[in-house]
């Protein structure tokens, strides 16, 4: 069994193309599903950052082909249709875009709201950190106009030196909020993922599309968050313990790992 790190990017790469996913990222979301049950009577769901359509896929197949679901998938980047999913093509920081995806959960809100958004990675990690936590903000702002109480959000986060900011700001808003990390997902990689469940607002909370979430003229000293403010959030790997393991090589003839 190779080791080198063109093989560790590999098998999930290949099993995708195996199992007709746009992205190896699919395996992702169906991970944090066998741990989580994400998709349990999830009706309506939304994808922001969504493309090349990995996780929309999923999402497609676990609640749009029941017919009456309902999954809005956004991204800067074109995307091909996928039966059941409205696209919607834009930029989920901008105004506009907002409105546009809040307008489809109106009348009926959303179980659901999933944000795989990453940023153009520079290399230089606070930077990097910084546009992903923007991401991560203007995902949960959407999330707190579409999504039904109690519903479920699920975001992409970097486990950077200010994480635990966002998880405070996260456990504002969701009864329980925990970071995951997939097997598909890899070591190496910062990456993981804040799953939050039971959206349940402050008392009075009301939703702003133009308030920003984040100020941008806090106080630094804000981020030394000590005493109760402080949260710590459990830390959960998922993908059964027989699935592959993102970081190893393994021979060409696999079978399918999603189980
Ligand atoms: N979950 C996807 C899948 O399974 O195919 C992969 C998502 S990919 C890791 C990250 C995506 O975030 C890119 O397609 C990128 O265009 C999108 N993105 C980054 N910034 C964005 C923004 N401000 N608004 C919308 N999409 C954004």
């Amino acid at each position: 069994m190779g080791r080198t790190s063109e093989d560790k990017q590999d098998v999930y790469h290949r099993l995708s193309k195996e199992n007709g996913w746009r992205a190896h990222s699919a395996f992702k979301l169906l991970q944090l599903d066998e741990e989580f049950h994400l998709f349990q009577g999830v009706m309506r769901a939304v994808d922001l950052c969504a493309a090349p359509g990995g996780w929309t896929q999923v999402l497609s197949q676990k609640i749009g082909g029941q017919g009456s679901g309902h999954v809005v998938a956004v991204d800067l980047q074109a995307m091909a249709p996928l039966p059941g999913v409205v696209q919607i093509q834009g930029d989920i920081t901008q105004l506009s875009t907002a409105k546009e995806i809040v307008q489809h959960f109106e009348d009926c809100p959303a179980d659901l709201v999933v944000c795989d958004g990453a940023p153009d990675v520079t290399g230089l990690h606070d930077v990097d950190e910084y546009m992903q936590s923007q991401l991560l903000l203007a995902a949960l702002n959407i999330a707190t106009h579409v999504l039904k109480p109690g519903g479920c959000f699920v975001a992409k986060i970097f486990r950077g030196r200010d994480v635990t900011l966002v998880y405070s700001q996260l456990r504002v808003f969701f009864s329980s909020v925990l970071c995951a990390k997939p097997r598909s997902s890899r070591n190496t990689s910062i990456e993981a993922f804040a799953v939050c469940k039971g959206y349940d607002p402050p008392e009075g909370f009301l939703p702003d599309l133009s308030k920003p979430l984040l100020d941008h003229s806090y106080d630094p000293d804000f981020n030394q968050l000590d005493g109760p403010t402080r949260v710590i959030v459990p830390f959960v790997t998922c993908g059964v313990q027989s699935a592959y393991d993102s970081d190893c090589g393994y021979p060409q003839d696999l079978e399918d790992g999603s189980e």
